[in-house]
Order: C-alpha cells, then sequence, then structure tokens
C-alpha cells in the first residue's frame, strides 16, 4: 500500500513514457494529431462551463417517491486516483478523448452541433461518457468538446418544447441526451438545462398519448424514467409523475418477461424472423442484449414511483436468468448480439457491458443488494477492458470468453457480421464506438454512496459500493467529509479508507462485502471488528475523526467456478483468470488516427487443467507484483497464476471460433506443462472455461 507517492510515481512515468499529456503517444501504432493541451487546437478556444468546486450532498427522492437505500453522489464528488486515474487517463488519450477528430458521426456536422450528419443516437452516447471523462479528470480540452453539444441543444430548444436535430423525431436517441444533461447539470449547475428539461417533458406527456414509445424507446423506457425521476426530484412537478407512469404504461414490460421467462436456448436469426425485413420486430428487441442490460434497472427505478417491493427486487430476478441460461465466466451474459446461450465461445457486445454496467449502478444504489456490487465488479474488472487494446484507441464489438482467434469470420455469432471480434474503430457497427466511453467514468462515480433516507436522515453516511482507488468529498449533515480510498484493488486484497471529516461527525460507514470474501478482516484504529458477513454491507458507526483508518482485508484464495459442459474457471477476488494465447496482431486497415487489427494465436491453446476443485488453493499458485503502467495489460499484470495442463488434442477451432470446450472430466495423454494464467482483460486471446483434467 503506497497511497499517494505511488499514485504520484506512476502517474509521473505515465506522462514521461507519453511525452506529457496530449502531445501525440506512440502507443501501437503511427498516429498524428493535434494536441487537446495545444491553445490551436479547435476545442481549446471553447470556453468551457464552471466546475462545483464545493462538496456536496446527494439529492434524495422527494415524496411520494420511495426513497433509495444509497444515493449516488453528484458528478465530481468522487476522484479516481490509483490504477484508476490512470486508466481514465489512458481513455482520454486513446478514443475516448479524441473520437470526435477522426470519426465522422460525431464530428463537427454532427446534427446534435446542428449540422447534417448522424442525427440519432451517436452524438448523445459520446457526450453521455465524454461528460464524465471530462469532469473527473477535470479536463479543460475534454469539457470544451462536450460544451459545444451541450450548447448547441440546450440553445436550439424548439419553440414547443422538442430537443435535438430537427430531421428526425425519434424518442429514444433523446433519451441518452436526457443522461448527459443530467450528469452535466450535477457537474456545472448550469442554469439553462432545468427549464430546458422541463420544457421538453411537458411537451413529451401531451404528444405521447398519440405518438407512443416505439422500438428502441418502447424496450428503453427505464432509461428515460430515471431522468424524470432526477427532475422531478429538483422540481418537485407534479405532471412528472404523470409522465412517469405513461412510459411505464406504453414501455415494454421487461418484468412479465422474466417472471416466466421463454429466451432459454441460443436465439437465431430466423426465430426472430430477422431476414423478412421491415425493422426489428419485437421479438428481437425483447431477446436484444442491449436492451436486455438496459432492463436490468427496470424494476428497481420503477419500483421508486410503485414503492412495491418485488419491483426492487426484480434485478436479481432477472440477472438469474440471465446467468443460468446465457451466463459467461467473465460476469456477462453472451449477446452476440442476441442472446446467445451457455457456450464460452460466444459474444457479448461492449454496448451491453456498459450498459449493464449502468444498471448495475442504479439497482444497487436503489435496492441496496450487495450481489449488484459483486456483478458490477466483475463486468468492470474483465469484461470492459477486456475488450480494448491497451491504448484504448481500439476496441471490439463482441469479446469471447474463450477467444482464440479475432479475424473476420462469421461463426459463431447469433446475428452478428464477420468484423464483430476484430480490435478496431467500429467492427461490426459504429453504437459501441460511440458509447463504449460511459464505462470507467461511471463506475468512477459510483465507488461511493450516500446513505439515509431523506435529507439530513440520522443515517446519513458513506456507503462503499465498490472498490477501486479514489477519493471522495461531500457533505453528511452539513459538515464536508473526506475519504481517501488507497488500495491495489482488484488485484491485492487490502484496502485502505482514511476518513477525514472537517470537524468530528458521528455517521455510519459501510462497505461492501462480497459474496466470495469469506474470512475477511475490518480494523478501525488498528482495532478489529468482528468478521463480517460475506454477501452483505458491514456496517461501522462512530465518531469520527480526521485521520481516523479502516484497513479491509479480503482473502483472495483462488476459487472454482463451473461452467457450460462442467468446464471450470479460476476467479481470484471480483478478478477471473485466463490462459494468454500468444497473439500475433496484423494491421487489416488503417482507420483515420487508428486502425482495425485482426489477432491470430501464435502458440497452442487447447488446455484442460489439473486443479483439484475441493482444494483450488493447492494446485494454484500465485504470484503478486506491484502495479505498473497499465494495470490490465499482459506486459505488467499485478498478478499471476500458474496451474497444471494437458493439451487436449480433440479440442479445435473452426473459423476462427473455438469448438465448444468438451464436457469434464476429461483425460489426454499429453505430456503435463506448467501454464501461466493472467486477468481476463489482459490476455486479448484467451481461454477461461477450461476442460478439467481427471489426471
Ligand atoms: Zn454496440
Amino acid at each position: 500500500m503506497h497511497g499517494l507517492s505511488q499514485f504520484s510515481s506512476t502517474r509521473r512515468s505515465f506522462l514521461g513514457r507519453l511525452g506529457a499529456y496530449g502531445i501525440a503517444p506512440f502507443l501501437g501504432g503511427s498516429r498524428i494529431f493535434a494536441s487537446p493541451a495545444d491553445p490551436s487546437h479547435p476545442s481549446a478556444q471553447v470556453p468551457s462551463a464552471p466546475r462545483r468546486d464545493a462538496p456536496r450532498s446527494a439529492v434524495k427522492n422527494r415524496a411520494p417517491l420511495a426513497s433509495s437505500a444509497f444515493y449516488l453522489l453528484p458528478l465530481g464528488s468522487i476522484r479516481p486516483r490509483g490504477w484508476l486515474a490512470e486508466q481514465l487517463h489512458v481513455q482520454a488519450t486513446g478514443l475516448g478523448g479524441h473520437l470526435d477528430e477522426t470519426w465522422a458521426d460525431v464530428g463537427p456536422n454532427s446534427g446534435w452541433l446542428g449540422g447534417s450528419g448522424e442525427s440519432w443516437e451517436r452524438g448523445p452516447y459520446f457526450l453521455d461518457g465524454l461528460i464524465p471523462l471530462a469532469y473527473l479528470l477535470d479536463d479543460d480540452a475534454l469539457k470544451a468538446k462536450a460544451q459545444k453539444f451541450i450548447d448547441w441543444t440546450l440553445d436550439h430548444q424548439a419553440a414547443n418544447g422538442m430537443i435535438g436535430p430537427s430531421s428526425n423525431n425519434d424518442w429514444w436517441p433523446r433519451i441518452v441526451m436526457l443522461k448527459a444533461l443530467t450528469q452535466y447539470h450535477d457537474a456545472t449547475a448550469d442554469a439553462r438545462v432545468i427549464p430546458v428539461m422541463d420544457k421538453y417533458f411537458r411537451y413529451q406527456l401531451g404528444e405521447l398519448p398519440t405518438r407512443p414509445l416505439r422500438d428502441w424507446g418502447r424496450f428503453r423506457w427505464q432509461d428515460e424514467l430515471l431522468s424524470v425521476l432526477w427532475l422531478y426530484n429538483r422540481t418537485g412537478s407534479a405532471y412528472l409523475l404523470d409522465l412517469a407512469r405513461l412510459l411505464k404504461m406504453q414501455g415494454y414490460d421487461w418484468q412479465a418477461q422474466y417472471a416466466d421467462f421463454k429466451y432459454t436456448q441460443r436465439i437465431t436469426s430466423e426465430y426472430i424472423k430477422l431476414e423478412g425485413g421491415g425493422g426489428l420486430k419485437d421479438l428481437a428487441l425483447a431477446t436484444h442484449g442491449v436492451n436486455n442490460g438496459q432492463a436490468v434497472k427496470a424494476g428497481p427505478v420503477w419500483s421508486m414511483v410503485s414503492g412495491l417491493p418485488q419491483d426492487r427486487s426484480a434485478a436479481l430476478t432477472m440477472i438469474a436468468e440471465l446467468n443460468k441460461y446465457h451466463g459467461l465466466p467473465n460476469g456477462m451474459f453472451s449477446c452476440d448480439e442476441h442472446l446467445a446461450g451457455l457456450d464460452p465461445s460466444q459474444g457479448s457486445e461492449l454496448c451491453t457491458v456498459v450498459e449493464y454496467m449502468f444498471s448495475l449502478e442504479h439497482a444497487l444504489a436503489i435496492s441496496g443488494d450487495a450481489s449488484l456490487g459483486d456483478r458490477l465488479e466483475q463486468l468492470a474488472f474483465n469484461a470492459l477492458p477486456g475488450a480494448f487494446t491497451d491504448d484504448m484507441w481500439a476496441h471490439q464489438y463482441n469479446q469471447e470468453p474463450n477467444q482464440v482467434e479475432c479475424s473476420l469470420h462469421r461463426k459463431p455469432w447469433t446475428t452478428d457480421g464477420p468484423e464483430s471480434n476484430l480490435y478496431g474503430l467500429e467492427p461490426n457497427f459504429g453504437c459501441c464506438t460511440a458509447n463504449f466511453h460511459q464505462g470507467w467514468p461511471k463506475f468512477t462515480a459510483s465507488l461511493f454512496m450516500l446513505s439515509g433516507a431523506r435529507e439530513n436522515d440520522a443515517q446519513d453516511g458513506l456507503v462503499a459500493a465498490a472498490y477501486a482507488p479514489c477519493e471522495v468529498t461531500t457533505m453528511i449533515r452539513g459538515t464536508a467529509v473526506r475519504v481517501v480510498e488507497e488500495t491495489n484493488y482488484p488485484f491485492h486484497g487490502s484496502v485502505r479508507f482514511i476518513v477525514s471529516p472537517a470537524s468530528p461527525l458521528s455517521f455510519p460507514m459501510q462497505f461492501r462485502v462480497p459474496a466470495w470474501a469469506a474470512g475477511a478482516s475490518i480494523l478501525v484504529n488498528g482495532e478489529a471488528l468482528p468478521a463480517p458477513q460475506p454477501g452483505s454491507f458491514a456496517r461501522v458507526e462512530r465518531t469520527w475523526r480526521a485521520g481516523d483508518r479502516i484497513e479491509i482485508t479480503f482473502s483472495m484464495s483462488p476459487r472454482i467456478s463451473r461452467w457450460f459442459n462442467n468446464s471450470i474457471a479460476i476467479e481470484r477476488g471480483p478478478l477471473v483468470f485466463s490462459y494468454g494465447v500468444g497473439e500475433n496482431w496484423v494491421k487489416l486497415r488503417t482507420r483515420g488516427m487508428t486502425a482495425d487489427w485482426q489477432v491470430f494465436p501464435s502458440t497452442p491453446w487447447n488446455y484442460s487443467l489439473k486443479v483439484d476443485p475441493k482444494a483450488p488453493a493447492q494446485s494454484i499458485v500465485v504470484t503478486e507484483t506491484g502495479i505498473g503502467d497499465g494495470a490490465f495489460t499482459s506486459r505488467h499484470a499485478p498478478v499471476r497464476l500458474t496451474v497444471k495442463a494437458r493439451q487436449l488434442d480433440q479440442w479445435r477451432a473452426e473459423d476462427g471460433a473455438a469448438d465448444p470446450v468438451p464436457p469434464s472430466p476429461v483425460t489426454s495423454e499429453e505430456a503435463e506443462e506448467t501454464i501461466t494464467l493472467i486477468p481476463y482483460a489482459a490476455a486479448k486471446l484467451r481461454i477461461t472455461a477450461f476442460p478439467q483434467c481427471k489426471s
């Protein structure tokens, strides 16, 4: 545990490697582009909105809304540190900070800037991640990029209240823009936001009876409900609750789908009748991965209006069904891009990863269920970084737990095209290119939440909902409180918090104890507390004084989990480990400032593992090192596992995809080897679900 000094030294070396932040990095390819810090860069000329520096509390639910277990803090309350800060800088110096310079769909001719270009979801998608990235990093150049879209949207509202490009009147892209506007207001308090949203919602309430939600908007209504309730909590205008009920009434009934879940098999294009034309039908939309990822929050978000416990807990039912029929060892459900069954050679779309994370962040806040935090960490630490190159200049549309080749192949996707698992600018389709940006920033903004039902509640306190290095500054019952979290989690098991209220203050702190964390310990100023219960929040209530310390140690013993065909995956803490197949990267084509890549295997991959499932720790050797540049890269993997393995001759690949993992246990006559496993995300070609070798 090194805290500040560790961060500043890695940050320094990181800057040194890039030749100062913003100067064209040479990371995996030659790129020439303007520096965002360069005053001649056009975006640097745009004045950015003021930053809100004073600590703020969360805005809680206003009656008659049901109170939530926890509340997300305003954007900017939580700042990344350590490896997480570096990860956000990688995003900012990669495609995340430069997409508008190289991809016309969010470039100067975007319809969301008044141009004649792309005028649907891509501008709002980009903004939905760019805004939190810019404000978490306090990066003026990124803020200026976002400000252009915000200003155009706020300054070009139609007289009737409509927002956005006049070339379409689809509700769906506006749902995304509303998510961006709420974050922007939380960060800046720009006085234009609330009147624009209010006028838009009044307009929509009048329009919906004759122009109801359709297709994407109908299946994603709960994402708009979040913004409607956000405004209600700030204005108290009763019509917003009428709008909330109308959205629910017109929206797809996700809870009914999961009360009697019928989509238990791999979905095919024949089944959903895609080739019939005429746009996506209900069956296709109901089995669409991204829609299901977004829908995980539908019940909890609606429960704020209904007050019903069965709505509040509905996310658990959905996740259990998705896991049972489509679950994968990286924490995702398969969706390439429709639900695709349990085979770990199936893929998951990147949009689904980030939307599922966003759903979990809100479902966790509303319900207070610790298991949702476990799932959130699984996605954030495995599936999210796994879909990107180390420099975040290229991403995949579909990632696979057993991914032995990234090349132009049609197999095994349910409905996607041959580019789906390439690393590139917009493999298969550009939705993920625009939408991936929200993943890391919103995760950062959700690490701490506020407890307490109503304003200035005696139960106001801080909740560590997920773990990563960060600091939070907020107000608790009128007193400013700062907490610094120092950790190399998820790679190492110790987490230290230093609590600093402006003056001594009694309040509860709650710490999520993951379900896997049997044997965890909590010390407060060196004194041990009773052993915390896995799968719950450990609560510590006392009068906190500046410099108080909480030290949590999670046991990081390797565990075995069971998957398709009785295969095994090795987990440790929230990480799942993979065999990193040798990678041969071949550039397919240059794409502006980035490129599309194929990756071919240069080593065998068809290993079965020889581990004792009853005592996995005895057959797996763990080596921990410090975190260097790039926590999720193979060259600096901070944890490596070694394990005995034998090749399995009958396990082959066809058309770039590994055959289904052979049913375990298996026997092999091949020589026993010792192989090294690294975190899933570090292995861009990988085996994650292994056959178990009998002898
Ligand atoms: Zn996508």
